[in-house]
């Protein structure tokens, strides 16, 4: 078997890394828009048309704030955070699904000790992410709790959701 090979396989191996599986550090962005995350293309066949990666945000680190027209369909793969989807915030951990909708703000945080990391179901062909303005952002920071979630330290600690009120 040569490595150009299409690979039907691919072993698991130490600290949430797949065999021949590329680790991509997201560059860091001088706007800050993210912070200490990882990107792995898990599955990308042009014969799906979609594809499967697994992100990890180190502790107090953060995905893009961001919405577009394609959907995201996450589960929740190791540790624990936060995540904002449209105007609600709430506290997410190992296995929880979270959907996201077409141009609906979101964003993932590694709030606390722990890192967050997720699979993200996404299309193969999709439209670039729109970034908030500063009029965008005025009006989510409205929300206290959005407010607090943007500002790293959110106020929701378990498991419950805290919805906008
Ligand atoms: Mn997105």
């Amino acid at each position: 078997m040569t490595t150009d090979q299409p690979t039907h396989y691919r072993k698991a191996e130490q600290d949430f890394r797949w065999e021949g599986v590329e680790k991509m550090p997201y560059k860091e962005d001088e706007r800050a828009l993210f912070k200490a995350v990882t990107r792995q293309i898990l599955f990308s066949d042009p014969a799906l048309d979609g594809e499967l990666r697994y992100f990890e945000v180190a502790p107090g680190g953060f995905s893009t704030l961001e919405r577009h027209e394609h959907v995201h369909a996450v589960m929740i793969f190791r540790g624990h955070g936060h995540c904002l989807i449209g105007d609600t915030v709430r506290a997410v951990a190992e296995r929880d699904l979270v959907s996201v909708p077409p141009m609906t703000w979101h964003q993932f945080r590694a709030t606390g000790d722990a890192l967050l990391g997720f699979l993200c179901l996404v299309n193969a062909r999709r439209d670039k992410p729109q970034l908030p303005t500063a009029d965008d952002l005025a009006v989510l920071v409205k929300d206290p709790v959005i407010a607090t979630f943007l500002g790293g330290t959110p106020a929701v600690s378990t498991s419950d959701d805290q919805t906008k009120t």
